[in-house]
């Protein structure tokens, strides 16, 4: 794998040792897409953690969490995104409790799968428990990699607005935090409530978190830096081939108000009658609440959606450049609002 000019990881093949065996074209959920077992009915539901302490350290109603508790405690392994000691976003796997802290929370940066496929797999072989989360995509590839099921494996993929580029998110930290050493980043802190995407961080030694990262939520909300495929997503489907779906219970408001507290309420989707059974093993531990599939997937469109492809993202990728991100982004979120704004006003004239 090797980062492009946009910081994004992509296939390189070595065509001096390459025997053509075609094998990586088979497994490329892409070129060759596995078929999607339809015997299960896709069921939704809005779930939130008794344990406020978790919910509130999750993104949504920290479903992960219960998920990964239940994993552990039945001897099995945890793989999902974390921090690794540069702040960059890589899969990696934990078999302890405390491991699970590191790979709660959101991080809206692509994450680097390094051997976690092949990990995984060795787990599985040996009969040990796997709870495997990431992008559509990656559970696409984790699934056409196996190569078969396993009753030993809980896949469980997100509803993905699309993955940012590892190279702007650098670039962002290093401009951005000139002095003093991370001690903690979150990309969804809910300290105004759960709904957006506020971006905080805190340094070593320093009792206050800052703010100043935000332009690069902003930007990544406005799509301007995201992996190009994810503006043509193959993987927006409401069935899928993972076992769950975690999402926030976006427009929770409006379905089944009585869950929602601006805390954090999870979706659910679950495809499979895995997912299912597990889901039945940890309900003590959660508020659940069955919920008609079309209200909940009216207001996340991002579950079958991708996003718009912008012109700004061109724009964004020659300007970066020349200026720092901050600027260009700063920039091209004017523009938006000026444009928004003249609209407005022609609209009202007409
Ligand atoms: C890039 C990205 C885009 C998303 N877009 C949407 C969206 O448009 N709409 C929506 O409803 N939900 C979206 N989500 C999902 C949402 O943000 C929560 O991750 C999800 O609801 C789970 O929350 P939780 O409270 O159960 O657990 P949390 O504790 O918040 O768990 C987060 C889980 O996501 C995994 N994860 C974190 N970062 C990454 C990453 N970069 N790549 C792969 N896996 C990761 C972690 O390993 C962990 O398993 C997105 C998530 C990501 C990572």
């Amino acid at each position: 794998m090797r980062e492009d000019r946009e910081g994004f990881l992509q296939p390189h093949i070595d065509t001096d040792t390459c025997i053509k065996c075609h094998k990586c074209e088979k497994t490329c959920p892409i070129i060759s897409p596995i078929t999607i077992p339809t015997d299960f009915e896709t069921q939704a539901f809005a779930a939130i953690n008794k344990d406020e302490a978790v919910r509130m350290r999750s993104s949504s109603g920290g479903m992960f969490h219960a998920l990964a508790k239940w994993t552990i405690e039945q001897g099995g392994a945890v793989f999902g995104a974390r921090f690794n000691e540069n702040w960059e976003v890589v899969h990696d796997y934990t078999e302890t409790l405390e491991g699970i802290e590191p790979f709660m929370r959101s991080k809206y940066v692509q994450s680097r799968i390094g051997d976690t496929f092949k990990q995984a797999k060795q787990f599985l072989d040996a009969g040990r428990q796997v709870l495997f989360v990431g992008t559509p995509c990656q559970i696409g590839g984790l699934k056409s990699y196996l190569k078969k099921e396993y009753d030993n494996l809980l896949a469980v993929d997100l509803i993905c607005h699309g993955v940012p580029s590892p190279k702007v998110w650098r670039a962002s930290l290093s401009e951005t935090i000139k002095e003093g050493k991370l001690s903690d980043i979150i990309f969804r802190d809910k300290q105004e409530g759960w709904r957006g995407v506020r971006l905080r961080y805190t340094l070593i030694n320093s009792s206050s978190s800052a703010k100043d990262l935000q332009y690069y939520a902003n930007g990544f909300l406005d799509n301007y830096f995201l992996q190009k495929c994810c503006y043509n997503c193959k993987f927006k489907t409401v069935h899928r081939n993972a076992d769950i779906t975690l999402a926030d219970a976006w427009g929770i408001e409006n379905y089944a108000p009585n869950m929602d507290d601006n805390k954090g309420t999870s979706l659910l989707l679950v495809h499979t009658a895995i997912g299912y059974t597990i889901l039945s093993a940890i309900v003590q531990q959660i508020n659940l609440l069955d919920i008609n599939i079309t209200d909940a997937l009216k207001t996340n469109k991002r579950a079958t959606t991708s996003v718009s492809y912008t012109k700004h993202r061109t724009v964004f990728y020659l300007l970066i450049n020349i200026f720092p991100v901050s600027i260009v982004i700063n920039g091209l979120l004017k523009i938006e609002k000026y444009k928004k704004k003249i609209l407005k006003r022609l609209i009202k004239q007409k």
